[in-house]
């Protein structure tokens, strides 16, 4: 989603504002931060990474603070920073052209609505294009800052959307990445009020692989409490929709997520998972986990760890928990010790590391379909099957942007090896 952002704010500074990209932040007239705030450690980072910024400019280059940790601490970045020029939270993006000529300005408010503002246009890749489908988010997830960053849910018109995908498949991109925070909750809230539900989010990717030239279709977040039978089962059946799910498990304790308001338990969630795995045999089901929930204990831990073995996720992203402010979860008692929270954060990472190693080593001698998007140093082309396996192979631009069939030779742990067939 930062990533879509950062690309809006090119979008509106190189056509409205006359500014160009530049490689060389020392040749830079203006410099610009998108941060997260999810956790604390990036936080802490952006200031080191002004101070830097601040040491190596061009003296009259400018600084700007974008994203999520602009909306959270707002006019208090300049406070802390004097060398920067403009803080603009996430979802004021659409501000960009005129902030960027202020100085001193704040703009952090988390109730603007961009959802109907048709941004200009850039795409750092030809071949994959993110599209935004909604903005903000309506959970109340006691751990999370984001509702307070990313104000709350509205979705973006389906008209709006299905432009931005045929601009795209004419520009060259076969592969769509649909962006949202709770992207299966689309549809429940417009801007517009007589569009409220007038179609959900199966629809919406039934009407997006639909359009001629899409030859795939991603999405990220879903939320497991979203995932009904009607989902799964269009998932499972379109072609077109990459066999990769996103569910974000946070905790295996039906406690735990009782308390982080998750809305589901862990029974819900093995279901989930096990009817994904008996309709698409061949689904990736990734996941983020926080360890060291308030209260957590080794027993709540324990049934993180039975998912894991279960699920036996392709990837899982998982973190210790970090206190949030505006969060409710910052007042709970029972934390748990720094040290414990270590401990099972290795012990889960390990155990999957070994997983990874099983799930990689019976990709051997199977034939993938990969869509080359990146070309590596080495000689190599990347690119990722239909479920979400980086593969590499020998090979130059000329693979750019198709999809072949690859036998895989030497599955590695994060990469697959292959060669095409
Ligand atoms: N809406 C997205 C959340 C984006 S944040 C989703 O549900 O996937 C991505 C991940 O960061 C979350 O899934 C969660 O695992 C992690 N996270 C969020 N808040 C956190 C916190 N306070 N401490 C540690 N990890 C956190």
């Amino acid at each position: 989603m930062n990533v879509r952002d950062s690309e809006h704010i090119v979008a509106e500074l190189t056509t409205k504002k006359n500014y160009c990209l530049t490689n060389s932040s020392r040749e830079a007239d203006l410099i610009i931060i998108n941060t997260c705030s999810v956790r604390e450690k990036p936080v802490s980072k952006l200031f080191s990474e002004i101070g830097k910024f601040n040491k190596t400019k061009k003296t009259d280059a400018k600084i700007g603070v974008c994203g999520c940790t602009a909306s959270h601490l707002g006019a208090e970045i300049i406070k802390r920073a004097p060398a920067v020029n403009f803080v603009l939270g996430a979802r004021n993006v659409s501000k960009i052209s005129e902030i960027v000529d202020k100085n001193r300005a704040v703009e952090v408010d988390i109730n603007h609505d961009e959802s109907e503002f048709a941004f200009s246009n850039f795409r750092t890749s030809s071949y994959k294009s993110f599209i935004n489908i909604s903005i903000g988010c309506d959970k109340k997830c006691s751990f999370c800052i984001v509702p307070n960053t990313r104000g709350d849910e509205i979705s973006i018109p389906l008209n709006l959307i299905l432009d931005e995908v045929k601009k795209s498949v004419a520009m060259g991109a076969k592969e769509i990445f649909l962006l949202g925070q709770n992207v299966n909750n689309y549809g429940v809230r417009f801007s517009n009020p007589q569009l409220n539900k007038s179609l959900d989010f199966t629809d919406l990717l039934e009407l997006v692989t639909a359009i001629d030239g899409v030859e795939r279709v991603r999405f990220t977040s879903p939320h497991p409490l979203h995932m009904d039978d009607r989902f799964l089962e269009v998932f499972a059946k379109n072609p077109k929709i990459c066999k990769s799910m996103h569910m974000p498990l946070q905790s295996g304790s039906t406690k735990i997520l009782k308390s982080m308001k998750r809305g589901y338990s862990k029974e819900w969630f093995l279901n989930r998972a096990k009817k994904l795995r008996t309709l698409v045999p061949n689904v990736h089901i990734t996941t983020d986990i926080i360890v060291g929930f308030p209260d957590e204990t080794d027993e709540d831990f324990a049934d993180t760890m039975e998912i894991i073995e279960k699920v036996r996720f392709e990837q899982i992203f998982s973190f210790k928990y970090s206190p949030r402010p505006f969060t409710t979860a910052i007042e709970f008692e029972n934390v748990v010790p720094e040290e414990v929270a270590s401990q099972r954060l290795t012990h889960l990472q390990k155990t999957h590391l070994n997983m990874l190693e099983e799930i990689s080593a019976l990709q051997k001698d199977k034939i993938l379909k990969v869509y080359f998007e990146e070309l590596r140093r080495d000689g190599m082309i990347a690119g990722r099957d239909e479920s979400n396996f980086v593969v590499v192979v020998d090979g130059s631009e000329e693979l750019l942007g198709k999809i072949k069939k690859v036998k895989i030779v030497n599955p590695r742990r994060v990469v697959l090896e292959g060669e095409i067939v």
